[in-house]
């Protein structure tokens, strides 16, 4: 299934091909000083997407020491994905982007004690990750990326 989206103000369209690999939630602190809160989206490939308009990139040094570059739209400031070095080949979409098509429901959560004491757990989370469970969560993404 190919989607079509686009940010808030229209001028970065986007298009994503296959379900995502993950639907997933991150609760470190430098997501909810970047995404307002924790960040609630897919995981897809590089290779799935493709964006036309300009855009603009952000990029920092992550907590593991490799670099997290986030991609936006100059124009209305919308994040449309990030992109972390540790995980070659792989994007992190926020859910919002895609209401329309997928009910999201993160299977795997990540940096959990430091989620926001709002936030009761939510049922459709199988694994939950005190730190990054990179290792974890890299053997999970190739297994669905076959079954898709
Ligand atoms: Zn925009
Ligand atoms: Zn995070």
């Amino acid at each position: 299934m190919t989607i079509k989206e686009a940010c808030h103000c229209g001028s970065v369209e986007f298009t994503l091909q296959n379900d995502p690999m993950m639907h997933f939630a991150c609760h470190c602190s430098d997501c909810q000083y970047i995404w307002g809160n924790s960040f609630f989206g897919y995981a897809y490939s590089t290779d799935d997407i493709s964006i036309t308009g300009d855009v603009k990139k952000y990029s920092y040094e992550g907590g593991s020491g490799n670099q997290l570059h986030y991609v936006f739209c100059p124009e209305c400031g919308c994040k449309i994905h990030s992109q972390p070095d540790l995980i070659e080949g792989m994007i992190y979409i926020p859910c919002g982007m895609l209401k329309k098509h997928f009910e999201f429901e993160p299977k795997v959560e990540i940096f959990s004690s430091n989620k926001a004491s709002c936030f009761a757990q939510v049922k459709a989370t199988a694994e939950s990750y005190e730190h990054n469970g990179t290792i974890e969560r890299i053997g999970e993404l190739l297994e669905n990326l076959e079954q898709r």
